[in-house]
């Protein structure tokens, strides 16, 4: 018999993965999960990928991705494709939706997407992490255009220009010292007078003669029609707001990893990030965290892929266990 109705065909489709115990489930289709669904549907463990309501991760919203192994030049979209096709080519299943429940207390591992209930006995937390941005209008319009939140991969665009970098933690003065090798000049636009990242990395960027800092400073816009031309800053002690000219923002106040939907099951540190132990174990057996979930430092692309894999082959050892 053929079904030729999409949309029953669709619904059956769900009802089988629902009524199957599944040996891996992962969470999240960015480089990291999909990374472990291309080794997990190789090693036969059939994984079911549940994807997200916005599959794909972070570099859905990256134009062009020039790190990443294999690829001189992608956009960031068509990257993810590629490597979402070639899981499913193995045979890797996916639903495009949100984890909305979980439940690790025994197994066989619950986990919910809306109304529709999964088990599995083995899970891979691949959900990633959000960039925080301002959430200034023509900061989100200029994204892609001057404006960036990852200065490891789209500093290299910025040889000979004048950058600004905003936030006081480790990753603002790291990613401020690394920019000085395009930019001609960088300037750290700081909030407070008092830098909250530690003594050494301060030290580096105090010592750097191409980075100047606004210490007590606001971005109150970004100006620029097609491309960042400067920004509108304003003092927080005097209120006073002046144009400063640069051709580069970047955006270094912090990473919100997805981890709210396993609050009180999995253990996470002061900022929300998965705490592992031997790599990717997590404090439940049979859970394994990948990518940038728990890796608040590294936060790249290929980083994150090879997470994917650890944690998969971590998965099939702790399977064959069993
Ligand atoms: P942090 O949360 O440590 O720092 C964020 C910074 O951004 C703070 O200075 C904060 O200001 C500022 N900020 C936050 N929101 C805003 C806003 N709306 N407007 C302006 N400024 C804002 O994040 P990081 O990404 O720097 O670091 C995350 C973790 O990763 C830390 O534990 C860090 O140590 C670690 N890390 C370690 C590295 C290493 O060891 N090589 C490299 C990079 C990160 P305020 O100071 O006022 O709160």
């Amino acid at each position: 018999m053929t079904i030729r109705n999409p949309t029953l065909c669709y619904y059956l489709y769900i009802q089988l993965l629902v009524f199957h115990m599944h040996k891996l489930i992962i969470i999240g289709s960015g480089p990291a999960g999909l990374s472990a669904a291309i080794y997990g549907s190789r090693a036969e463990l059939k994984p079911l990928v549940i994807a997200g309501s916005k599959p794909g991760g972070q570099l859905m919203d990256t134009t062009d991705v020039e790190n990443f192994p294999g690829f001189v030049s992608i956009k960031g979209p068509e990257l993810m494709q590629k490597i979402r096709d070639q899981a499913e080519s193995f045979g890797t299943k996916f639903i495009d939706g949100d984890v909305t429940k979980a439940d690790f207390s025994s197994q066989p591992f619950r986990l919910w997407v809306g109304d529709k209930e999964f088990q599995t006995q083995s899970v891979i937390v691949a959900t990633g992490a959000q960039a925080m941005w301002l959430g200034l209008p023509n900061e989100q319009r200029l994204r892609g255009a001057g404006v960036s939140a990852c200065a490891t991969c789209d500093g290299f665009f910025f040889k000979g220009k004048e950058v600004a970098i905003v936030g006081g933690g480790d990753t603002a003065m790291e990613e401020a010292n690394f920019l000085t090798k395009f930019a001609t000049k960088v300037t750290i636009v700081h909030r407070k007078e008092v830098f909250k990242a530690s003594k050494i990395m301060q030290e580096r960027v105090l010592a750097n003669p191409k980075i100047t800092i606004r210490w007590n400073s606001e971005v109150e816009d970004v100006l620029g029609e097609d491309t960042v031309t400067g920004l509108k800053l304003k003092d927080t002690k005097t209120g006073e707001v002046t144009d400063f000219h640069c051709q580069g923002l970047f955006l270094a106040i912090g990473h919100k990893p997805s981890t709210d939907v396993f609050k009180g099951q999995l253990e996470v540190d002061s900022h929300g990030f998965i705490v592992v132990r031997d790599f990717t174990k997590t404090n439940i057996e049979g859970i394994f965290a990948a990518g940038d979930v728990h890796d608040p430092r590294y936060r790249q692309a290929s980083v994150a892929a090879g997470f994917g894999v650890m944690a998969l082959l971590d998965a099939e050892k702790y399977l064959a266990a069993q």
